[in-house]
């Protein structure tokens, strides 16, 4: 009878003690996790730099290179356009942003807006 409870003893302590493990282990693993993403994140912001660097400093050179970089640049102001004049805001010519319909001059650069 005795080695019945000890036995039941040590699975308990043997089931609780894997259950601590894994809880350690996806514990350690979710801090890595973080840990990767936060760091893929500063890569992809940092390619993301390097290739606006190489685009402004090669986009004359060879226009098939950006060819869909433009196309989606192009795009995008279209559609801010659009999203703008739903608002009823002017986009400034200049720096592109967004102003009340009323305004003479650009809030961010001081364009004169018509
Ligand atoms: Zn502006």
């Amino acid at each position: 009878m005795d080695s019945f409870f000890d036995k039941l003893g040590d699975t308990i302590v043997t089931g609780g003690k894997a259950v601590g493990d894994k809880a350690r282990e996806l514990s350690d693993t979710t801090k890595l996790q973080i840990e990767l993403k936060r760091n893929e994140d500063i890569v992809m912001e940092e390619y993301a730099k390097l290739g606006k660097k190489y685009y402004e400093a090669h986009k004359d050179e060879d226009p098939a290179e950006f060819a869909t970089l433009e196309a989606a640049l192009r795009q995008v102001a279209h559609v801010k356009q659009q999203i703008s004049d739903v608002k009823g805001e002017k986009i400034c010519p200049k720096c592109g942003a967004a102003n009340a319909a009323d305004a003479a001059f650009c809030s961010k650069c001081g364009e004169k807006l018509d």
